[in-house]
């Protein structure tokens, strides 16, 4: 950075410049260096800062002894030399007044848009809220979805600055160009004071002597956008996303504001999710129970053959390894459960009929044949045997 000028230098005054002199010079240097007259011209806004960083100093009786004895040697904290300097927020925030009565606003807006410094405010659309179904697959893969949102979209005619081609900027005469407007309520706890955003300018301290003729002077016109988004795998039902800058355009220009994508999980006509589980129920013939047999079981990424052992009882439960959904954020995949439930017919044939009651009293056909344990346990229970 180029060594400072002297801070009179900058200001145009003599060394012995009274108050008032001073508050002129940097006035006018202000209004000639304005970010809202000069946007996007850097020089104009080094220049800018450098005359409120003057002023600064200069205005204040303390500073303006300490520089006068020490020069900008004088000035700087604990960094020495030239520690001191200032940001767009600082200026306005310090000598707003300055602007008032002069055009400008003592606040951001209007879409100014110079960076660097920071937490500055901006004027920022609001959010929009969207609804997005997914099916079981979409979770399991991630997906691309593309959506149409209605939303407020900044006027093409104007560049969402609500203002006809060549036409000026007033200070807002409602707020008096601070955008924000003060009310006074009495209340039975006392005089309240509450602070609001001005209506009339939208918070800016400004107002257009002449209004875009497509937009109304708001600056946004309701309208369309498709948007595209990216899913990641593993998300769930109720999950929020925001996609930044994808909101609604604010009043009079500035930031979008984001688009909040929640997700809404579609129930699969087959597969039930248990966190990052999926379960099946798989329904048996009697047969397959007892001699054995193979199975198909619909999984995510299509059919999937099983066996199924002889002797299988029902409630048995087949885990497929790494055939369940992803954990956002996580590693691994949880695993598929199918839940054998065998099927008992309800109604048979003649000759079906004979069949199955040739087995009514085989032994082999008895509950829990094999657990001598447990059909002791209930014959002491009833006193038999
Ligand atoms: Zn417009
Ligand atoms: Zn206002």
């Amino acid at each position: 950075m180029a060594e400072k000028r002297d801070y009179y230098e900058v200001l145009g005054v003599s060394k012995n410049a009274s108050k008032d002199e001073l508050k002129k010079a940097y006035r006018q240097l202000a209004l000639k260096y304005h970010p809202d007259r000069n946007p996007g011209d850097k020089e104009a806004e080094e220049k800018f800062k450098e005359a409120a960083e003057a002023y600064e100093v200069l205005s204040d009786d303390q500073k303006r002894a300490r520089y006068d004895q020490f020069g900008h040697a004088g000035m700087g904290g604990a960094g020495g030399a030239g520690g001191f300097s200032m940001d767009m927020e600082d200026i306005f925030s310090h000598f707003g007044d300055i602007f008032s009565g002069f055009g400008f606003g003592g606040g951001f807006g209007g879409g100014s848009g110079f960076g660097g410094g920071r937490g500055q405010r901006v004027n920022k659309g609001s959010s929009l809220r969207v609804k997005v179904k997914l099916s079981l697959k979409d979770i399991a893969n991630g997906c691309e979805k593309k959506i149409k949102v209605k939303k407020y979209c900044a006027c093409k005619s104007c560049n969402g600055t609500g203002a006809e081609a060549g036409s000026s900027m007033n200070t807002c005469p409602t707020c008096h160009g601070t955008g924000v407007v003060t009310q006074v309520r009495n209340t039975i706890l006392g005089r309240m004071q509450t602070q609001t955003t001005c209506s009339a300018c939208g918070g800016t301290g400004k107002i257009i002597a002449k209004k875009c003729k497509d937009c109304g002077g708001d600056g946004v016109v309701l309208g369309e956008e498709v948007i595209s988004i990216n899913i990641p795998a593993g998300v769930a039902d109720g999950m929020q996303m925001t996609v930044p800058n994808k909101g609604n355009a604010p009043k009079y220009g500035g930031e979008n504001g984001d688009l909040l994508v929640v997700f809404e999980e579609e129930q699969d006509p087959q597969l039930t999710r248990e966190d990052n589980n999926l379960i099946y129920n798989l329904s048996i013939s009697v047969p397959d129970a007892i001699l054995g047999a193979t199975a198909e079981i619909p999984t995510i990424d299509g059919k999937v053959k099983v066996k199924i052992d002889p002797g299988t009882q029902p409630g048995k439960v087949l885990r497929l390894k790494g055939k369940g959904l992803p954990t956002y954020g996580a590693y691994g995949r949880g695993d598929l459960l199918a839940i054998v439930n065998v099927w008992i017919p309800k109604k048979l044939s003649k000759d079906e009929q004979k069949v199955i009651e040739g087995f009514q009293k085989s032994d082999s056909f008895k509950p829990g044949a094999e657990d001598a344990q447990k059909s002791g346990f209930f014959d002491r229970l009833f006193n038999r045997g």
